[in-house]
Parts: C-alpha cells; sequence; structure tokens
C-alpha cells in the first residue's frame, strides 16, 4: 500500500503549512532538504542520500531573509523558481517540495532568543553578525513544521551544520545528517552564489583551492601554525587582490584552533567579484 502511494504520488508542491500538515500526516520516515533554492548538483546529492535513507523526502526552498547580514546580498541571492522546481522533478527523488512564504514560516513572530555563545563567534560567525541566529531561528522553525526523521546537510557549511547538529539534537527527535561537499570539476565548491561569478572568477576559485591544497599539505612542517596561516592569508590577498575573512585551521569535532591536520580542516571565507565565497578542506 505504501510503495503503491509512493509511485502515485510524483512530486507535489506544498505552498503552506496547512497543505503540509495534511499532506505529511501518513508518513513518519521523512526525510529533510532544507535549501535557498537555486537548486544545483551539491543539493542534489543531498537528495540522493535521503532519497537512499528515508521512504519520503521533502524539499524546501525558502531564501531567509533574517540570516542575511547585508541587504544587497539579499537582493543579488539567485532566485528560479521554475528552474529549480524543473529539476527537482527530474530527479524523480522528490516527494515534497515546501515553498513557504515569509508569513508561513514567521506567523508566530515571537523573537528569537537564540545567542550563538562566545566560543562559537568564530569563522563566519564573527564576520557575519546575526547570520547563524538567523539560520538557527529558521532551522528550528522548519523543523517543527516538518518533523523530519533526519535532515541532510552539507559539509560545505561546516559550520552551519555544527551549530544546526548542536542545537536541533538536543531538542527534537531529528537527526542531522552530513554529506560531502560537491565540486565542480575544477574542484571548485558548488553554491547558488557561484551564479554571479564569471569565468574569469571560476578560474580564480579553482587557483585558490589548488593553493588551499597546497597550504595544507605544507602545515605539518611549521611549528608555529597561525603564523604560517596569516603569512598565507596577505599572499593569496596580495596575488589574488581578494580579502580574505579568514583562513584557519581548527578542528573538526568542536571548531577549536588546531595545531595539527589530523581531525582538522582548513577554513576559507573570501570575496570574488563582490561574492563572499567559503570553502573547507
Ligand atoms: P543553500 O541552498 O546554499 O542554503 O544550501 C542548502 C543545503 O545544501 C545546505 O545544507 C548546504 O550545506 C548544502 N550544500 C550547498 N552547497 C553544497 C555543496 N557544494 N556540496 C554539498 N552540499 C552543499
Amino acid at each position: 500500500m505504501f510503495y503503491l502511494l509512493n509511485i502515485l504520488i510524483q512530486m507535489k508542491i506544498l505552498l503552506d503549512k496547512c497543505s503540509l500538515f495534511e499532506s505529511l500526516r501518513p508518513f513518519n520516515d521523512l526525510g529533510f532538504v532544507p535549501t535557498m533554492g537555486g537548486i544545483h548538483k551539491g543539493h542534489l546529492s543531498l537528495i540522493n542520500k535521503s532519497n537512499r535513507l528515508c521512504k519520503i523526502t521533502i524539499v524546501s526552498i525558502f531564501i531567509n531573509p533574517k540570516q542575511f547580514n547585508n541587504k544587497k546580498d539579499l537582493k543579488s541571492y539567485p532566485r528560479n523558481i521554475d528552474k529549480d522546481l524543473k529539476i527537482l522533478k527530474k530527479t524523480k527523488k522528490v516527494d515534497f517540495v515546501y515553498l513557504p512564504r515569509f508569513e508561513d514560516i514567521y506567523e508566530n513572530k515571537k523573537k528569537s532568543k537564540i545567542k550563538i555563545n562566545k566560543n562559537d563567534t568564530i569563522l563566519c560567525a564573527k564576520y557575519r553578525k546575526g547570520h547563524f541566529e538567523g539560520v538557527l531561528d529558521v532551522m528550528e522553525r522548519l523543523t517543527k513544521i516538518v518533523n523530519p526523521k533526519k535532515i541532510f546537510m552539507g559539509e560545505k557549511d561546516f559550520q552551519q551544520l555544527y551549530l544546526v547538529k548542536k542545537r536541533l539534537e538536543k531538542k527534537y527527535k531529528a537527526k542531522i545528517i552530513p554529506c560531502k561537499t560537491i565540486r565542480n570539476k575544477n574542484n571548485v565548491a558548488l553554491s547558488s552564489r557561484n551564479s554571479l561569478l564569471n569565468k574569469l572568477n571560476l578560474r580564480v576559485a579553482a587557483s585558490i583551492y589548488k593553493k588551499l591544497v597546497n597550504i595544507k599539505k605544507n602545515i605539518k612542517k611549521y611549528k608555529n601554525i597561525s603564523k604560517f596561516l596569516n603569512n598565507q592569508k596577505v599572499k593569496l590577498k596580495n596575488n589574488y587582490k581578494i580579502k580574505i575573512d579568514y583562513l584557519e585551521l581548527r578542528n573538526k569535532k568542536n571548531l577549536k584552533v588546531s595545531n595539527k591536520t589530523n581531525n582538522s580542516r582548513l577554513f576559507i571565507a573570501y570575496y570574488l567579484n563582490n561574492v563572499r565565497l567559503i570553502d573547507n578542506i
């Protein structure tokens, strides 16, 4: 019966909470893939994993204004819902797409009390004030609405994954499932924001990725890692004429500054063509 239902259901679009509650009621093995649209192969890898591990997959597309600390960034964020829906439908792996309006999510106007603690005010939390407060707030609201068993999130946004896991798994039944970063053929991490880059920018991003790999390889040779990374940061800045928010080696379990490459990731955030890109390797 269940499989029959599943076959009959194509890809249902849900425009508000009420229709979502109604449609999802029969299902409890739900995999949830929250996105802001601009669907690319990174998102599709999350969907594939959800499809493998859960009976039903629901994708949300919601550009959450509350997580943008910069109005221009929100305005220029890529939006193409028709194209997104076509891509999602073609996968045949998405059962539901939730496309809420702002009011559907923020109907309960209670101001969020979420505060990122001091130890976590690092990397993007340090450079994008209010960003993760907005992310955690919307993720909590979406989780309450969708009530999934598993939430699939990308390691490309490693700090987001870390903070969401820490907060949500304490309060809700949902398990956060990390998914590997998907890259283009030149190893640039896929991102919706890449559509705002030109060919030259993408070549620069590919070259920066290569440099990061080299930097990580060479870290072992240096005693004073933070000094080495600071020097490398200056070099990257000067060579590529880019603004860099951070270049830091951190432990992947607790995000503390690390002085060894084992269990660590090298984190970077930089601007190309006024587009802020992040990566970690
Ligand atoms: P976004 O639409 O950018 O908010 O991303 C939605 C989800 O897709 C987040 O969990 C991201 O971490 C994940 N994601 C974005 N880009 C990639 C990528 N290149 N590889 C894997 N996951 C990604």
